[in-house]
């Protein structure tokens, strides 16, 4: 046997025997443990999970030990991924600083910045929302106005920033936020912007959440009022925030594209269609097998292509490209398949909430409507076809 088969049976054994059986169901969005200074376990299988994984770095595998991280090479991290993958165990930590900040501060953070914010996030201590759309600034994020004023007074050097943020997910249960803001009005669109992390209890920063229809919603307004931003929470260099978004925009756009891994609520389409395609009429079932079918094969298709834009990324290849394709490919692909499945339940499939259903129909009746946001967040279907047809094919934009 390789290293690397060895290491696949040891990581395997290992969360064999760690993670708890309650640990290896779907995920749906209330059991999500998130990270952070409000963090609480609904159950002690989640608690033991969750101090499992800390203890041993594996919030984030591949990350260096020094900075908590599992100190495991690429290879042996993607190897702990599938595995976790293959045994349905789910995310131990929920928290948008170790999937997006987290790379990035790697990659461009100063080690001060490494230290002060890496350290928590592996501890699962600190809790980060994403500042960059704005009411007229989504699709078109460069239009951002919230603004960043240089100041160097008695308290030292700093930014006064002003402005709003909007469709912050869970700005109102984290503690940091990592956002966009502008430090030169005069500058061309994206060469005036910056890249800052906020302290979420700072004077001047107030939140507030944004009702929706469905009487939840995690998204939230943030207001800055004179906020002080000391310039030590500066990421990159002033007026090149743009390209420090760019690289975290990859890393969402991958973390999204993951949710066929199990990072995310997913379901086996096959099992969880099979009873009720047994009592379906035979023409019915067999239309519904054909579109299953269909289902399936894109996701095989999808896992392949995962593997191969891994395996590039792991080369150092320039993977901003298949990105966008990917995290296309599988938002679209998960809207097709809840569609599908909340068809083949019949009434059932649109089972909120109520005794007479069970606990599967309520959970992938949620999942059909949470997956329509998928195709929204991190940049919407059409933003990413737009940058498959200029950047991968090449075409005029
Ligand atoms: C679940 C979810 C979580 C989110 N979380 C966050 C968060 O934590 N932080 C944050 O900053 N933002 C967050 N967002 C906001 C998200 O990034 C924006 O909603 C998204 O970028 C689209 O911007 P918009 O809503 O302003 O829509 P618009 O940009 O106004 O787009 C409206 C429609 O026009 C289309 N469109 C726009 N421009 C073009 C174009 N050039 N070509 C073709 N079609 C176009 C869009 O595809 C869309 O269908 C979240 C959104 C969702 C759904």
């Amino acid at each position: 046997m390789s290293d690397n088969d060895n290491f696949r049976a040891e990581a395997a054994a290992w969360l064999e025997t760690h993670c708890p059986a309650s640990m290896r169901r779907p995920i749906v969005a209330e059991e999500m443990v998130w990270g952070g200074s409000r963090l609480s376990f609904l159950n002690d299988d989640q608690r033991l999970w969750f101090e499992r994984c800390r203890e041993r770095g594996w919030f984030a595998p591949g990350w260096p030990r020094e900075y908590g991280g599992g100190g495991l090479s690429s290879k042996q991290a993607r190897i702990v991924e599938e595995e976790m993958a293959r045994l349905g165990c789910r995310q131990p930590q929920y928290n948008l600083g170790v999937w997006m900040l987290g790379p990035v501060l790697l990659e461009v953070g100063t080690e001060a910045q490494k230290r002060e914010h890496l350290i928590p996030m592996m501890r699962g201590e600190r809790r980060w929302c994403q500042g960059f759309s704005e009411p007229n600034a989504g699709s078109d994020l460069a239009s951002l106005k919230t603004s960043a004023k240089r100041v160097s007074d008695a308290e030292g050097e700093a930014y006064i920033v002003n402005g709003s943020k909007i469709w912050t997910s869970y700005g109102d249960q984290s503690d940091w936020m990592y956002a966009l803001v502008r430090t030169d009005a005069s500058a061309r669109k994206q060469q005036g912007i910056s890249f800052v992390l906020i302290d979420m209890h700072a004077p001047g920063v107030s939140v507030k959440p944004i009702e929706l229809i469905s009487g939840k919603s995690s998204f939230c307004e943030v207001f800055f009022d004179n906020v002080r931003v000391p310039v030590r929470q500066l990421v990159g260099q002033e007026g090149e925030g743009w390209a420090v978004a760019k690289k975290l925009l990859q890393h969402e756009r991958a973390a999204m594209s993951k949710f066929a891994e199990g990072g995310a609520p997913s379901h086996d389409a096959l099992a969880v269609a099979r009873p009720y395609l047994e009592d379906a009429s035979p023409a019915q079932a067999a239309v519904w097998r054909d579109r299953l079918a269909a289902v399936l094969m894109d996701a095989h298709a999808f896992a392949l292509t995962h593997e191969r834009v891994t395996a590039q990324a792991m080369a150092r290849q320039d993977v901003s490209g298949p990105a966008s394709i990917m995290k296309l490919l599988q938002t679209e692909q998960e809207v097709a398949k809840y569609e599908l499945l909340t068809q083949v339940m019949g009434l059932r499939g649109l089972s909120w909430e109520g005794e007479e259903f069970s606990q599967l129909e309520h959970d992938v009746c949620r999942q059909w409507l949470l997956s329509k946001t998928y195709t929204i967040g991190g940049g919407t279907s059409e933003v990413q076809l737009n940058i498959i047809a200029k950047r991968v094919l090449g075409l005029p934009g």
